[in-house]
């Protein structure tokens, strides 16, 4: 049985259904900090399989303690904790201490199971800011530049430091570029409790019309169009990595690191004018300064994923961006429930239907 941390968030929830449909068992510890039940209730309605769920927080060592002892957990995938990097330069200690200090938990809590095979999801911001593209995982470029990005990159070296202590630990850290998309069902993607931080959030809510305009941070970076460019890879094939990471690791011991990414940089007007061509809605730019410790661009040598563990992602740009508008047109208020017209589920389920299949 697997445990999924984060379970109910956006790439959590992804990859329980991606293991319920490989026939694994699961449960899912979360404490909707940045979720919601409903998501699981449709991982449920989509593979008619139904994940254990445990309500609480990984940094809490009797939670875990007592959901080793109740599930037969022989591995985890750790998705849960903290990602907007604007609220961590404002909250540095909520951040280090949910970040690191709940994969710390979660990892005493694990060796006190006898569980010792762990997936981390890991960020290619700990790279820092890299001249020299593609990225590939011996890259060291420099440190991360907030506290998010630190607590990915301490939360990494914690990891080393206990695979190199103990050689029963088997551990894959999985560094992502830039997640999007969603679920080609309409019925699972990103519902961000906030307002988004990140491009695409962004960008389908103004084409929604629920924010005037995108705003551009930045036209005079060194890259072909002077906006920033982005290695952008598709939830789907984010989770079959994390698939394929499992079954390496449950062969072998140590710790590893791999780069998830397409290995194609892409600008942010690129990106608005193919959601345009694709949507055939137009986007209202506002163009504003660069935004703080952003980088220039940012695109991975994903040739190790490829070696070692077999995987590649399979799906463009395109895709990503129709399936992440299907999702959007489906459930424009995500998983919060539309006033007057019963569950958000119920909606995408009849405009999923009413939506071409590709
Ligand atoms: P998300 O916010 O949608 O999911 C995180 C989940 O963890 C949520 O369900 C939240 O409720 C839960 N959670 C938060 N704090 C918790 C706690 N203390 N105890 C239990 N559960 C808790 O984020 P996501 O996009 O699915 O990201 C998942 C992981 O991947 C995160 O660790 C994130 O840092 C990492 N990551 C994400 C991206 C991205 O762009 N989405 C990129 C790189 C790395
Ligand atoms: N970006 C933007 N407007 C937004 C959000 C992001 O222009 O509202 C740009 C950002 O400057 C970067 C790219 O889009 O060049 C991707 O940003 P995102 O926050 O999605 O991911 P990051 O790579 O920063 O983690």
């Amino acid at each position: 049985m697997i445990l999924v941390t984060g379970g109910a968030g956006y790439l959590g929830a992804h990859a329980v259904l991606a293991l319920l449909e490989a026939g694994e068992e699961v449960v899912v510890l979360d404490n909707f900090a940045n979720s919601s039940p409903e998501a699981l209730r449709r991982v449920r309605r989509i593979s008619r399989r139904k994940p254990a769920l445990v309500v609480g927080d990984v940094r809490n060592r009797s939670v875990l303690d007592d959901l080793f002892k109740r599930f037969p957990v022989d591995a985890v995938m750790h998705f849960a904790g903290l990602k907007a990097v604007g609220e961590s330069v404002r909250q540095p200690l909520r951040y280090y201490d949910t970040n690191v200090g709940g994969s710390i938990n979660l990892c005493q809590a694990m060796a006190y199971a006898g569980v010792f095979t762990l997936v981390f999801s890991s960020s290619a911001t700990v790279y820092g800011d890299c001249q020299r593209m593609p990225i590939d995982e011996q890259t060291a470029c420099g440190h991360p530049t907030n506290p998010y990005g630190q607590s990915k990159l301490m939360t990494e070296q914690v990891l080393a430091s206990l695979a190199q202590a103990d050689d029963r630990w088997s551990i894959g850290v999985l560094r992502y570029f830039n997640p999007v998309g969603a679920h080609p069902s309409g019925l699972l993607g990103e519902s961000p409790k906030a307002v988004p931080s990140n491009l695409l959030p962004y960008l389908l809510r103004v084409a929604g019309g629920q924010l005037p305009a995108l705003p551009v941070f930045g036209n005079d970076y060194p890259t072909p169009d002077g906006t920033g460019v982005r290695d952008y890879i598709h939830v789907l094939d984010l989770v079959a990595g994390h698939l394929d990471t499992l079954a390496y690791l449950r062969r072998s011991s140590g710790i590893r690191a791999w780069n998830l990414g397409t290995g194609l940089g892409y600008s942010v007007l690129e990106l608005v004018h193919a959601f345009e061509r694709i949507s055939g809605i137009s986007v209202p730019l506002d163009m504003r300064e660069r935004r703080p410790g952003d980088v220039a661009k940012c695109w991975a040598d994903a040739t190790r994923a490829r070696e070692e563990l077999g995987w590649v992602a399979r799906r463009d740009l395109d895709t990503m961006l129709r399936d992440a508008w299907h999702w959007q047109r489906a459930n424009p208020t995500g998983y919060s429930k539309m006033p007057g017209s019963g569950t958000a589920a119920k909606v995408a389920d009849e405009r999923a239907s009413a939506l071409p299949l590709r």
